[in-house]
C-alpha cells in the first residue's frame, strides 16, 4: 500500500518539469505533472514563447540579408516581401506539433498529466484547480518538484498599458513598422535584431552605458556597433518617461525630453520567478529576492520533500541548465540510469549564445572577470571580414577573442561575435571543460576555410 498518490508531483510542464517527470517515470516512479496551460503549454517558455519561436523568427529575419547579399554572388531579381501572417501561422503549427510530442513523451512513459493550476498544500500535497467551475482536486506525493519558470518583469511607467512583453510579440498584429525595444539584455538585443531583419524600423533604448551587462566588454561594444550597421538605432543612457496613444500610433516621451513614435513598444527588462498563487509561504518554502525559490546544492528547498529547478530558482536562466538540474534531482531521488553514475551539476563554463545579427557565442570568463580572478591574463583577438562578405557587399565584421590565464596557459574565456557563433562555441566549450590550454588550441589543426579556424590560429 503506497502512503502517497504519487512518488513525484511536478508543478510546471516546461523544460525542467517535463524532463524531470519523464526521467523519473522511466526509472519506475509514479509521476504526475500539472501544467496550467494544458497541452498547449507543454514545453513551457522555451517551446512556446522562448528559444524555439525566437530562433524560427531569427531564421526568417536572416533571409532579408541573404537576399540582399546574393546579388554579389550573381543572383538577380527584386527581394521578396515578408508575409508576416504566413510566418506566424507556420510557427504556431510547428509549436503545436512540439506541444503534442511533449504530451506523448510524458503519457508514453506513464506520467499522469493534469491540465490545471497547481499549488502546494503542505509538504506532501498539491491542490489542482482546473477549468473554471471544476472542482479542486488534492493529491499527495512523496516528493514535489516546483518547475514553474519565470514571467516577464516590467517596471511601472506612465502609459504602461500600451506596452507589450516578449510573450505577446510573437503574435503581434499588425506587423510593427516602427518598433521600440526597451532593455539591453538577451531578449531586447535579440528582438531588436529580429524585427530589424524582418523589416521594422527598430529603436532600442538601454538605460546603461552599454548593452549586455556581464558579457565581455569588447564583445558588447562590437555587437552594438555591428547591430547599428544593420540598422538598429541603439540609444544608450536612455529610458522612457511616458507613452501615450495618438492617431499616429504610440507617442513615446524619453527621459531626456526627446520624443519618438512607434507602432509597438516591447519591454524586455528581465524576468522574475513565477510563484504567484503557488502557496509557498503557507507551505513554508523559503523564498529570496524577487520571489525566487531558495534551494541548496541538491535543489532541495527549506521543506525537505519539496525541490525546485530552472528559472523559478532565478539562477542561470537557460533551457539546458533547467534540463541538467532536473536530471540531477531525478538521479538523487530515484537513482541514476542503469550503469551510469549519479549526475551532478557544475555551473562552470556554461556556454551561451545571443541570437543577435550577428550573433554572440561565449563560454567562460570575460576579460575583466578573468583579470579579477587570475591576475595576469593574456588576450588573443582576431577581427576580420568573413570570406562570404568579400562578395556579399556586407560590411559585417567578425570578432574572436581568447582569454588565457598566463600562469597555467589555460583558456578561461572564449568569445565571438559573428555568423553561427553558437554553433562554433558549443564545441570549444567541451575543450574548455576539459581544461584545454592555449598550447592545445595551437596544436589543433584548423578546418579551412572557416571562421572557426581562427580560434586555433591566433598567435
Ligand atoms: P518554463 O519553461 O518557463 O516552464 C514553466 C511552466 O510551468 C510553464 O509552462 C508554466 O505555464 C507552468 N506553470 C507555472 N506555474 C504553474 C502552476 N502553478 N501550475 C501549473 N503550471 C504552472 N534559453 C536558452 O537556453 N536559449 C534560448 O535561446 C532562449 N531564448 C529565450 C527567449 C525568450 C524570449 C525567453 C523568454 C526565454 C528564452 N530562454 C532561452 C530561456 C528559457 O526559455 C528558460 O530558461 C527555460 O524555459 C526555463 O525552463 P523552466 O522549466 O524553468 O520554466
Ligand atoms: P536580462 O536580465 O538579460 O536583461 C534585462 C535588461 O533589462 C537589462 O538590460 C537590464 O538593465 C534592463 N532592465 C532591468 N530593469 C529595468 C528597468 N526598470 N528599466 C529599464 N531597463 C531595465 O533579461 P531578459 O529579459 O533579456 O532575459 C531573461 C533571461 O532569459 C536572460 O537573462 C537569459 O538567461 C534568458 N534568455 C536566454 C536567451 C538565449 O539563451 N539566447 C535568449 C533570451 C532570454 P541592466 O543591465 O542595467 O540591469
Amino acid at each position: 500500500m503506497n502512503a502517497h498518490d504519487f512518488d513525484l508531483f511536478v508543478i510546471g510542464g516546461g523544460s525542467g518539469g517535463v524532463r524531470a517527470a519523464r526521467m523519473a517515470a522511466q526509472r519506475g516512479a509514479r509521476v504526475a505533472l500539472a501544467e496550467m496551460q494544458g497541452e498547449s503549454g507543454l514545453g513551457g517558455t522555451c517551446v512556446n514563447v522562448g528559444c524555439i519561436p525566437k530562433k524560427l523568427y531569427s531564421y526568417a529575419a536572416h533571409y532579408a540579408e541573404s537576399f540582399e547579399e546574393s546579388h554579389g554572388f550573381g543572383w538577380e531579381g527584386a527581394a521578396p516581401v515578408l508575409n508576416w501572417g504566413t510566418l506566424k501561422a507556420n510557427r504556431a503549427r510547428e509549436i503545436a506539433r512540439l506541444n503534442s510530442i511533449y504530451g506523448h513523451l510524458l503519457t508514453g512513459v506513464g506520467v499522469e498529466v493534469f491540465d490545471a493550476f497547481a499549488r502546494l498544500d503542505g509538504p506532501h500535497a498539491v491542490v489542482l484547480r482546473g477549468a473554471a467551475g471544476s472542482e479542486e482536486r488534492r493529491f499527495t506525493a512523496k516528493h514535489i518538484l516546483i518547475a514553474t519558470g519565470g514571467t516577464p518583469f516590467r517596471p511601472e511607467i506612465d502609459g504602461g498599458e500600451h506596452v507589450i512583453d516578449s510573450n505577446a510579440i510573437f503574435d503581434l498584429e499588425p506587423f510593427p513598422k516602427r518598433l521600440l525595444v526597451v532593455g539591453g539584455g538577451y531578449i531586447a538585443c535579440e528582438f531588436a535584431s529580429i524585427f530589424n531583419g524582418l523589416g521594422a524600423r527598430v529603436t532600442q533604448l538601454y538605460r546603461g552605458e552599454q548593452v549586455l551587462r556581464g558579457f565581455d566588454d569588447e564583445i558588447r561594444e562590437f555587437v552594438a556597433k555591428e547591430m547599428g550597421k544593420t540598422g538598429v538605432d541603439l540609444r544608450l543612457n536612455a529610458d522612457v518617461a511616458a507613452i501615450t496613444r495618438t492617431s499616429e500610433g504610440l507617442q513615446v516621451k524619453l527621459q531626456d525630453g526627446n520624443e519618438l513614435q512607434a507602432d509597438a513598444v516591447l519591454y524586455a527588462t528581465g524576468r522574475v520567478p513565477l510563484t504567484q498563487g503557488l502557496g509557498l509561504e503557507t507551505a513554508g518554502v523559503a523564498i529570496g529576492k524577487n520571489g525566487a525559490v531558495l534551494v541548496d546544492e541538491r535543489y532541495q528547498t527549506s521543506i525537505p520533500s519539496v525541490y525546485a529547478v530552472g528559472d523559478v530558482t532565478s539562477r542561470v536562466q537557460l533551457t539546458p541548465v533547467a534540463l541538467a538540474e532536473a536530471m540531477v534531482v531525478v538521479d538523487q531521488l530515484f537513482g541514476p540510469a542503469a550503469g551510469k553514475p549519479a549526475r551532478s551539476m557544475n555551473y562552470d563554463f556554461i556556454p551561451t549564445a545571443v541570437f543577435t545579427h550577428p550573433s554572440i557565442g561565449t563560454v567562460g570568463h570575460s576579460e575583466s572577470q578573468a583579470r579579477q580572478m587570475f591576475g595576469d591574463v593574456t588576450i588573443f583577438r582576431s577581427e576580420f571580414k568573413a570570406l562570404r562578405h568579400t562578395l556579399s557587399g556586407s560590411s559585417e565584421r567578425t570578432l574572436m577573442k581568447l582569454v588565457v590565464e598566463t600562469a597555467t596557459d589555460r583558456v578561461v574565456g572564449l568569445h565571438m561575435v559573428g555568423a553561427e557563433a553558437g554553433e562554433i562555441v558549443q564545441g570549444f566549450a567541451v575543450a574548455m571543460k576539459a581544461g584545454a590550454t592555449k598550447a592545445i588550441f595551437d596544436s589543433t589543426i584548423g578546418i579551412h576555410p572557416t571562421a572557426a579556424e581562427e580560434f586555433v590560429t591566433m598567435r
